[in-house]
């Protein structure tokens, strides 16, 4: 699933070459994704030109000027660069052609993606209540102190909440977690200041460093077959169970928490 680092370098590689096109056409091959996409949306973008590309939690914000198109990747999703005289695979279901004939491709087997559109992306019911996003000021030691405060589930959960911080997903969570020396198990209200200080910092790192990554295969990111790959993490924790801990030798554990696998070292993590 595309998580934060991905869709960030998504926005990244796919910026520079769009911004300031203007739309000339929409195909739309199949329009049964997680939500249907509006019949009016070609409509009502075609000839508009893209001011920018931002990007809020996993979800893509095109900015053509003055209607924003909402676009999230869902569970198997990736846009790239190519032109028409591609032909489109049998999971290509959406071309935007600009004016200099690039052509945008959505690719999503599963379909859980959604292409949308709104006037007012910060009212927008999928947007309206995410919280701060992890590398923004607003995400710290006391804001993240407080949101646990009030809660008296795992602290793994509570960090996957995109109410409380958006773009954390399973494997940042429990990574971040590793870092941060916490048990993923732990209630939230249990945590202490100085535990909320190295997690709001491990998220921080762990997804910088992703990014990070993912900069460094921007360059393959335009390539005619330009599949977004996942990208390859030093893992400590996640998808490690039965194997040694890197930092004390003890085998990582899995258990599971809200259907969702959860790593963690015994010994490292209290
Ligand atoms: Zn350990």
């Amino acid at each position: 699933m595309p998580e934060l680092p991905e869709v960030e370098t998504t926005r990244l590689g796919l910026a520079p070459h769009l911004a300031g096109r203007r739309l000339e056409r929409m195909i739309v091959r199949n329009p049964r994704l997680r939500w249907p996409i509006p019949d009016d949306l070609p409509v009502r973008l075609t000839t508009r030109s893209l001011v920018g590309i931002t990007r809020r939690g996993k979800y893509l914000l095109f900015d053509f000027d003055g209607t924003t198109q909402i676009v999230h990747l869902g569970m198997s999703g990736s846009l790239r660069l190519t032109t028409q005289d591609e032909p489109p695979g049998a999971h290509d279901h959406v071309d935007w052609v600009f004016d200099d004939g690039t052509t945008m491709r959505l690719r999503d087997p599963r379909r859980f993606g959604a292409v949308l559109c709104t006037d007012t992306p910060a009212d927008h019911p999928l947007l309206a209540h995410l919280g701060p996003e992890p590398l923004a000021d607003a995400f710290d030691a006391a804001y993240l102190y407080a949101q646990c405060r009030r809660r008296a589930s795992a602290i793994k959960p509570v960090i996957m909440d995109a109410q409380v911080v958006v773009g954390v997903g399973n494997i940042y969570a429990s990574e971040s977690l590793f870092h941060a020396g916490i048990r993923p198990t732990l209630a939230a209200r249990r945590l202490s200041r100085p535990a909320c200080e190295r997690l709001a910092a491990a998220i921080k790192r762990v997804l910088s460093a992703a990014i990070a990554a993912g900069g460094s295969s921007l360059r393959d990111y335009v390539a005619s077959d330009g599949e977004l790959g996942y990208f390859q993490l030093q893992t400590r924790v996640y998808d490690r169970a039965g194997l040694p801990c890197k930092t004390c030798g003890t085998p990582i554990r899995r258990i599971v928490q809200g259907q969702r696998a959860t790593f963690y070292c015994p010994v490292c993590q209290r």
